[in-house]
C-alpha cells in the first residue's frame, strides 16, 4: 500500500545532533486509566523529533519491511503541490493539526484507492468529515495522545499573559529595566475567575492545573461533569457560554472545531464577555473570528489573547494575529512536544498495525468509520466540514 505522509519542516539548521534529555520521564496511563499507544515494535528513541519530514514519525523502517510505500513530504499547499500529486493514487494519508494537510472534497476525489485519514494528533477539523463519510474514508486520530501536552501549555499562557511575562522579557533582552514599564499591565491570577468552553481531556486537565492557584473555576460543556468531579474542584457549571464568559476573567477554548463551534467567538460573544478578560485558545483558530478578536485587543474589550491555533495554517505572514496588541501566540506547537511525539508516532503505528492485520481499532480513536461519525467522533463533532477557506495556507511564504 501507499501510505503518504505530510509532516513540517526539518529545523532550518537541520536535525539536532543531540537533545537536552536524556530520557522521557515513564508514564504508563492516562488520568482516566486509558493506557497508552501500544504498537508492536518502535524505530526510535523516545525523545527524538519525529513530527517533522526527516522524523517521518519513525514509519519508514516499519513499513518498508512490510512491503509498503512510504512518502514524505512538507510541500502541502497550493497547486501543483507534491502532496496532492502523490494524494492521488495513496491508500493512507496521515498529517498533523499542526501543519494540516486539508483534505478538502476535491482532494477525496482524485484519490479513489484512498482507505483512511490519520491524524497524527487530535482534533480531524482539517478533513472535510462530511466528505470523507459520502466517501467511506475512515478518520482516526491518537486521541489524549497530546491532551495534557496542551493543558501545560494553557497553564503556561494564562499565567503568563496575565503577570505580562512577554512585555518583561522584551525589556531585558532590550537591555532595558524600567519597573513601571514592566508592571503597568501585570497581575495576580489568585482570586480570578476561570472557565473552560469544554471541560473534556484537556478543559478538566486545564482546570485542575489551575485549582492550585487558588481562583474560581467554571465551565461550559454540552454534558455535564460527574457531581464527584465539580465537587473536587469547585466548579461552577454554566448552561450556556455567554452565562460563563461574562463572568469570568480568564475564558479558555477547548472543544472541537466543527460546523457548531465555528466563529463561536465572534464579535457578539467578545461583547458579551467581562471588559478586559483575556483568552487562551488553544483548540482551534476558527473557533474565533481573527478580526474579531484584533479589533478587541485595540478598543480594551480584551486585555489579551494567547493561543497556538490559527486558521489556516501556516499563518498567512499578514495574519492579523501576528501582530495585534497584547498577544502571546506561538506557532502551533502544545500537542507536539517531544514528549508528545513519541506518544502520537506511537500512536499511528498502532493504528496502521491494526489496520494491515484488519484488527480492530480502538474506539476511542475513531472519528468517522464506515461513513458515519464512530468513536470519539460521535461523541464530539458534528456533520459538515471546517475547512472552508483552507486554500489561502498557500500564502505563507517561508521565513
Ligand atoms: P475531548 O474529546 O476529550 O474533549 C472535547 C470536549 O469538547 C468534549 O467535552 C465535548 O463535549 C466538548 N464539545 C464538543 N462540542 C462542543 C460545543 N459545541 N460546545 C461545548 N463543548 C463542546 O478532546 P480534547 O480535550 O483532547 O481536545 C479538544 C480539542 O483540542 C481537539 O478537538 C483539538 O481541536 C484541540 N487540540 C489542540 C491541540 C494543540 O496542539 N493545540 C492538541 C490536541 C487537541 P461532550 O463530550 O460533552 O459532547
Amino acid at each position: 500500500m501507499k501510505i503518504l505522509c505530510v509532516l513540517y519542516d526539518d529545523p532550518i539548521n537541520g536535525m539536532p545532533k543531540n537533545y537536552p534529555l536524556g530520557d522521557l520521564p515513564k508514564i504508563d496511563k492516562y488520568p482516566d486509566g486509558m493506557t497508552l499507544p501500544s504498537p508492536n515494535g518502535r524505530d526510535f528513541k523516545p525523545g527524538e523529533l519525529l513530527g517533522c519530514v526527516s522524523g517521518e514519525l519513525g514509519l519508514r523502517k516499519f513499513l518498508e519491511s512490510n512491503g509498503h510505500q512510504l512518502v514524505v513530504t512538507s510541500d502541502k499547499d497550493g497547486d501543483d503541490c507534491t502532496a496532492d500529486k502523490e494524494l492521488v493514487d495513496a491508500d493512507v494519508v496521515i498529517s498533523q493539526p499542526f501543519f494540516p494537510y486539508y483534505l478538502t472534497r476535491k482532494k477525496m476525489e482524485s484519490a479513489p484507492n484512498l482507505k483512511m485519514a490519520i491524524t497524527a494528533g487530535i482534533g480531524s477539523d482539517h478533513v472535510d468529515l462530511q466528505a470523507a463519510m459520502d466517501h467511506k474514508i475512515d478518520v482516526v486520530e491518537v486521541t489524549y495522545c497530546n491532551s495534557r501536552s496542551v493543558a501545560e501549555h494553557i497553564v503556561m499562557m494564562i499565567v503568563s499573559m496575565v503577570r505580562d511575562y512577554h512585555s518583561q522579557y522584551a525589556i531585558v533582552n532590550n537591555g532595558g529595566w524600567n519597573i513601571a514599564d514592566a508592571v503597568q499591565r501585570s497581575y495576580d491570577v489568585e482570586g480570578m475567575h476561570i472557565g473552560t468552553v469544554a471541560a473534556g481531556r484537556i478543559g478538566l486537565d486545564a482546570l485542575r492545573k489551575m485549582k492550585p492557584f487558588d481562583v474560581h473555576l467554571h465551565y461550559f460543556d454540552r454534558h455535564r461533569l460527574p457531581e464527584k468531579v465539580e465537587k473536587e474542584l469547585n466548579l461552577t457549571f454554566h448552561d450556556s457560554v455567554e452565562s460563563m464568559v461574562k463572568v469570568c476573567d480568564v475564558v479558555t477554548i477547548n472543544c472541537p472545531l466543527h460546523p457548531e463551534t465555528e466563529h463561536l467567538f465572534d464579535e457578539t460573544m467578545i461583547n458579551k464577555m467581562k471588559k478586559g478578560a483575556y483568552i487562551v485558545n488553544t483548540a482551534r483558530g476558527k473557533i474565533c473570528d481573527k478580526d474579531a478578536i484584533a479589533a478587541a485587543l485595540k478598543s480594551g474589550q480584551l486585555s489579551g489573547y494567547a493561543g497556538d491555533v490559527w486558521f489556516p495554517q501556516p499563518a498567512p505572514n499578514d495574519h492579523p494575529w501576528r501582530s495585534m496588541p497584547h498577544h502571546g501566540m506561538t506557532p502551533h506547537t502544545s500537542g507536539t512536544s517531544l514528549s508528545a511525539q513519541t506518544r502520537y508516532a506511537d500512536g499511528v503505528r498502532e493504528i496502521l498495525e491494526c489496520f494491515f492485520e484488519k484488527k480492530e481499532i480502538r474506539n476511542q480513536y475513531l472519528i468517522v468509520k464506515d461513513g458515519e461519525l464512530a468513536g470519539m467522533g460521535a461523541h464530539s463533532y458534528s456533520k459538515g466540514t471546517a475547512t472552508d477557506g483552507s486554500e489561502e495556507a498557500a500564502k505563507y511564504q517561508k521565513k
